[in-house]
Parts: C-alpha cells; structure tokens; sequence
C-alpha cells in the first residue's frame, strides 16, 4: 500500500482539482480512504422489466434502443432534453431537463440501460410511458456496466457530487489500483476462517458479484476491523505494564478488622473482585482495572477497600465522582466506615473556593491527606499530590478516555481502579475497555426485591400519590424525579417547582415536600441531602441530579414524572436509588410517551431489574453510536463491522487479537500486520 500512498486522488480517472476537494470533503484523502469509503447502501437494479409491463410506483431497469431525440432550447441555459426508447415491446420517453449536452450522448441505434420509475402525471394523464432524469448507461461493453443492471453501491454523498460521478470514480480507482494493496491478515488466520483475498473483499463491498460473495466480503472486513481494534487496545494494555508502577504490600489484618465493622458479609462477587484487585496492586506493574458492577451491587466498598490498601502503604488515596452531589456523599459515607482509622479525609469539589481550597491542596502537597474524594476539581493544574498510589474513578461512563489519562499523570504510574455500573455485555466490554482488565459483580447482595416497577399515564396522577401519602404515613420516603428545574414554555414536561406546588398544595400537603436541583448552591444541596438521611425531609423532589450513586436505604418509593424524556440507562439509574434495603420498593412511572422508542423504554423497565438486560436493550434500541457516547475506543469508527450484530465476529476477533499478541514478537513476524497496526494507533 505505502508505495502509491502519496499517489494523489486528483489525478485518478474521473477527478481533477475540484471533484478532489469534493472528496476531502468526505474524508477522502488517499487512495485508501477512497477503497475503504463503503457504500452506505446498495440498490438492486438487476431485475429488468419489459416497457410494456411498468408502472408508475416502482423503480425498474429496461434494457432498450434509442430511436429518436429531441432537444428543445428555452432560453440560454434552459432546456428539455427527449429520447425516445423502444425495446420491441413498448417505447418509452427519457426526458433530462437542462442538461442539454446529453443531445450529443444519444444516438439512435445505441442500446442503453434505463434505470427509474414512470412519471404518474404523463401515465395517467396523458397515457404516455415516460422517465423523467432515469440513470442511463450505455451498454456497448458488458463489463463496464455500473449504474444500472445489477446490484448498485449508494454512498453518502456531499454538495457537487453526483451518485454517478462517485461511483465511476470508485469503480476506476478499484480496477486500476486495488491490485496494488497488501493483505495485512496473517496467513493462519485467513486460512483458519477462509478469508477471502482483501482485494476480492473490498471490491465485492462496491461491487458485489452475488449474495454469497459479499457476505464473505463483509464478513472479512468486520473481522479485520475489530481484530485490529482489539490489537490496539492490547498493545496499548501492554504498554502500561511495561513501567514500573507501586507494588503495594498486603495488610490482612487492616483488611480483616474493616470487614468486621461491616454490618454484612461481602458476596462471593465481591470477594472475587477484590482479591483480583488486591493481587493486582501487589504486582509491580500498574493496575489497570475496569470493576463493572450494576447499581446496588456493592462497588463502594470494594473501592475502600482498595483505598485502605494504599494508605496504609503509606500513600495516598484517590476517588473520583462525576458530580459534586456524589462525591460528597461518598465523603459522608467513607467517613463513617472509616471511622475507626484514622485517617485524614479531605473533599475537593469546584465549589470549594478560597482559603478553603488552598488548606486541601497545601493538606494534599504535604501529604497530610490520605485520602483525597473529588471531582474533576482534583486535577485541577495548581494541585499537585505528595505520592498517589491508587486513583479510583467512580461511575466511568461519565469520563472520557483522555480525562482518565491526564488524572494518571498526577502521580507516578498508580494504580487505577475504574467502577462502571454500564453493564455492557462482556463480549463488548472486551473491546470498549480492551485497555483494562475486567472484573466483574455480578450478584447483588442478599436479601433485595426487586424493584416493582410500574408505568402509568397522567390520569393517574392522584391515585399514584395517594398510594405515596399512605407509604410516607408508614414512615417512607420519596423521591420524585423530573426533567425539567423551571417550567418552560418550549418543552411539555413538568418541573421540580410545578411539581413541588402541586404536592404541596394538593396531594402531599402534610409532609415535608424540599426540592433538591443543581442550581442550588453546594451548601444548600448538601444540606438538603443530609436532612433527607437524617429523615428530616419526606419527599424529596430533584431532577436527575440524583441519578448516579446516590445511596439513601431508607427511601424506596421514587415517582418519575414524564418518564418518557429519560433515557433507559438513567431510568435505571434512578431506580437503582431504591430497593438497597430489605423493604419492598416501588418505582413508579408517569409518562404519556408519543415514539415508539420512548414506549420501549418504558416496557423495558417494568420487565426486567437486570442491568445487563436492560443495557442490550438500551444497545438495540439505540444503536451503539450513542450508546457508547462519541470517541470511545474507536468503536464509533467502525466502518463495516456492527458490534451488535457481529457478536460473534467479535468474539472470534477479539480471541484471535489475544492469541496473536501473546505470540513472542508478534510484529517481527507479522510485520504488515504490525504496521497496520501503528498507523491505528496514532487515530485511536
Ligand atoms: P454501587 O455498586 O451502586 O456503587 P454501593 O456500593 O453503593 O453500590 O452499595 C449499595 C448498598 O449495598 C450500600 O448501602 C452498601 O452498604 C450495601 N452493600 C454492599 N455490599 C453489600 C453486601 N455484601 N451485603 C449487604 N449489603 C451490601
Ligand atoms: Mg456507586
């Protein structure tokens, strides 16, 4: 491939200076990006119809001789172009407006391929059989049929360039280039899954030559686009382990004396992760691990225990929420399971300013702190730590790539400890977090119901809070989560303060109704939340700030109003803020949801508890594009490959990926392999 890289687009058939600029447009820049620009679909042409059996609806090839034509000129530059077609058993009329250089295309006697739909206004009213703009392509040489007559590739097109013009343009870079690129798949590999040439693969995903063949085509294509992802992702795994990280030595007896103050015992899940999590941090090289556990199932405290393990190493502790509302609550909590430690606990949000703020970082410069819990805040450029040893990040799906990074450079290669309540299906997170190692929870603690989960419409409404105000009588609490601070006008949704009134005066009038929302200031919202722990509060009315983490087990009634504005991920979210205790909760929709997406949602939901279910769900119904967020881990690269429905492709790739990449020297041997391998690197 390297040897025609530099060979420029612009002087391809069919190019030139201003169709090249069209192509950059597109992110075609090379000749590859023009073999790899796939067609976003394919039209069948190839079934061709006699003139005398078309209709009007329904798009056909004929295959027919021209036997007149007729150009009339209106004006300069307007014309109307006819050509009159016959193929023995019907004529039929091409008409091109104001392209009248067409005049010198046609002759009669040439044969054509015709490829559009009849106008209704000249079959119906005139009784004519007529195509007005039809794909023609003259068919002299049978081999250079390309827009008509077979199956034709459609690509994603940009301003001043035609279907046509693209197509011709692929076709002759493929036929007159494509000879020259190299397989890069190791032989063994294309053997193993008889693989077709890259060649035949990519000129069948333009052009396919039948069903089978592009299959084949696509099925190769997927596969080397994922296998070369996940080579990615463990090259990049192997690199981290090359330095030298902190090798943390055990302290049982530490550990032993925290699980006895734990009012339960750790489920076997647990207790898997953590000796994973344990041995890792005992190794030298840096721990790199992604804990993926769904709501409830009990991640906090593996993560302290993790970050016990650091300080009593004698460094410092990291953890890492994605809102402040988290991360306070993470303070409150750790403090109390950690009371009898003695360490120093320090919280660090943006909304500590002033002396306040410069106390923490001068605590975490000189090592006074031995625990830091934050937000971004925490890498802020003027903190600088006295020794991190372990970074925990909570909730990751929130964090980019680059975000986990940076942190990392704050201290000198630590450990990381990455929680994720995304439960992606295994096979999947394989190749999302191809760059971490993966354990995972998958039991809930013993003892929880599941949530009862219902969906109800507006008409609804006083039955649903007259089914609350009993639950609040026997000592319950709620929460009510809705989409919007404010009333507005655009959006039809109901607001924490309308709904707050409504309670208020209506339904709920006898108890303690607080709103809770992020345009409160810290202060505010921390004492709001500590009034609801402390059951001082009885309903407590938010908007998704609530969403991630927070953890108050004597609430278990939550109201979600217009449910269908949530997203199925954070609905279950939300609905992961109850049932922690052993009471039955309750989750209970309104939504009046006008797509048939949101009414999925909803359905999904009241189905299932199950995080993973849901999150294949959430996957389907969305489209991993969204799901996964934009620039996660190259998966939204993916040009051919559909990680959804090539599961299996997935898997076999990412098995071959890690068997290659055990190979001793893997790039010496497969050095094409290896080279196509560092050109991804730079873009991924
Ligand atoms: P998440 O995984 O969503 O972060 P948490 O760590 O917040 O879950 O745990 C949810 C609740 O379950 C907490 O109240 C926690 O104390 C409790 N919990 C955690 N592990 C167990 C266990 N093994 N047995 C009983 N309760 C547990
Ligand atoms: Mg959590």
């Amino acid at each position: 491939m390297s040897n025609f890289k530099e060979e420029e687009i612009r002087f391809l058939k069919g190019v030139g200076p201003k169709f090249e600029k069209r192509l950059n447009n597109l992110g075609i820049n090379n000749l590859k990006d023009l073999f790899y620009y796939f067609p976003r679909t394919y039209q069948d042409r190839s079934d061709f119809k006699e003139i005398r059996f078309i209709r009007p609806n329904e798009m056909v090839s004929i295959e027919a001789e021209v036997l007149d034509k007729d150009l009339i000129k209106r004006g300069k530059y307007k014309s109307v172009f006819k050509v009159t077609f016959t193929d023995g058993t019907d004529t039929l009329i091409g008409t091109w407006f104001n392209q009248s250089y067409l005049n010198d295309v046609f002759e009669s006697g040439q044969k054509y391929n015709l490829y559009g739909e009849l106008s209704k206004k000249s079959f119906f009213k005139y009784n004519k059989k007529e195509m007005i703009n039809p794909t023609y392509e003259e068919i002299g040489n049978k081999n250079t049929i390309i827009h008509t007559g077979r199956v034709v590739p459609i690509y994603s097109l940009t301003e001043g360039l035609t279907q046509k013009r693209l197509r011709y343009i692929i076709y002759r870079a493929l036929k007159d280039h494509l000879h020259k690129i190299t397989d890069f798949l190791p032989e063994y590999i294309i053997d193993k899954y008889n693989h077709i040439e890259l060649e035949k693969a990519i000129f069948n995903m333009h052009f396919p030559q039948n069903r089978q063949i592009f299959v084949k085509a696509r099925n190769r294509l997927a596969f080397q686009e994922l296998f070369l992802l996940q080579i990615v992702m463990l090259k990049r795994k192997k690199e981290y382990k090359k330095v030298n990280g902190i090798k943390h030595h055990s302290f049982n007896e530490k550990m032993d004396d925290f699980l006895d103050r734990l009012h339960f015992n750790l489920t076997n899940a647990q207790k898997k992760a953590w000796q994973q999590i344990k041995s890792d941090m005992e190794k030298k090289e840096p721990m790199q691990r992604l804990l993926q556990g769904d709501v409830g199932s009990g991640k906090t405290v593996i993560a302290v225990m993790s970050l016990i393990k650091t300080i009593e190493n004698g460094y410092q502790g990291i953890l890492m929420a994605p809102t402040e509302i988290l991360a306070e609550q993470h303070y409150i909590k750790i403090n109390k399971i950690l009371k009898g430690f003695d360490y120093n606990i320090d919280i660090l949000v943006g909304g500590v300013k002033g002396t306040e703020r410069e106390d923490i970082i001068k605590r975490i410069k000189n090592s006074q702190a031995d625990l830091i819990i934050g937000t971004h805040a925490l890498f802020q450029n003027d903190i600088e730590y006295y020794n991190i040893g372990l970074i925990v990040i909570d909730e990751q799906h929130r964090f980019g790539v680059e975000q986990r990074y940076q942190l990392k450079q704050k201290g000198d290669n630590p450990d990381l400890l990455v929680m994720t309540a995304t439960p992606i299906p295994r096979s999947l997170a394989l190749t999302v977090y191809g760059d971490l190692d993966l354990s995972i929870i998958d039991e809930m603690p013993p003892g929880r119901k599941p949530v009862i989960t219902t969906w109800r419409t507006e008409k609804s409404r006083s039955k649903i809070y007259n089914f609350v105000k009993e639950k609040i009588k026997k000592g319950e609490q709620v929460y009510v989560v809705c989409p919007l601070i404010e009333p507005s006008e655009e959006l039809e949704a109901n607001s924490v303060l309308e709904i707050k009134e409504i309670l208020e005066k209506n339904y709920l009038s006898e108890f303690n109704v607080i709103a809770l929302h992020g345009q409160l200031s810290s202060n505010e919202k921390n004492k709001i939340m500590s009034d609801f722990v402390n059951h001082k509060i009885d309903v407590l009315i938010s908007t998704t700030i609530i969403e991630v983490g927070v953890d108050v087990d004597t609430a278990n009634i939550m109201v979600i109003e217009n449910a269908e504005r949530f997203g199925l991920a954070q609905l279950h979210q939300l609905r992961g803020r109850i049932g922690r205790g052993q009471k039955q909760a309750y989750c209970i929709m309104i939504a009046d949801p006008n797509t048939e997406e949101a009414k999925k949602r909803l359905e999904v939901m009241t189905e299932t508890n199950d995080g993973f279910r849901i999150s294949e769900a959430d996957l389907e119904i969305r489209g991993p594009g969204e799901f996964f967020g934009t620039r996660q881990h190259g998966i939204t690269d993916l040009k051919v490959a559909d990680i959804l429905k090539d599961r299996k492709i997935l898997a076999k790739a990412n098995q071959e990926a890690n068997q290659l990449t055990e190979i001793y020297n893997w790039s010496q041997k497969y050095k094409k392999l290896a080279k196509k391998v560092e050109e991804l690197t730079i873009i991924i």
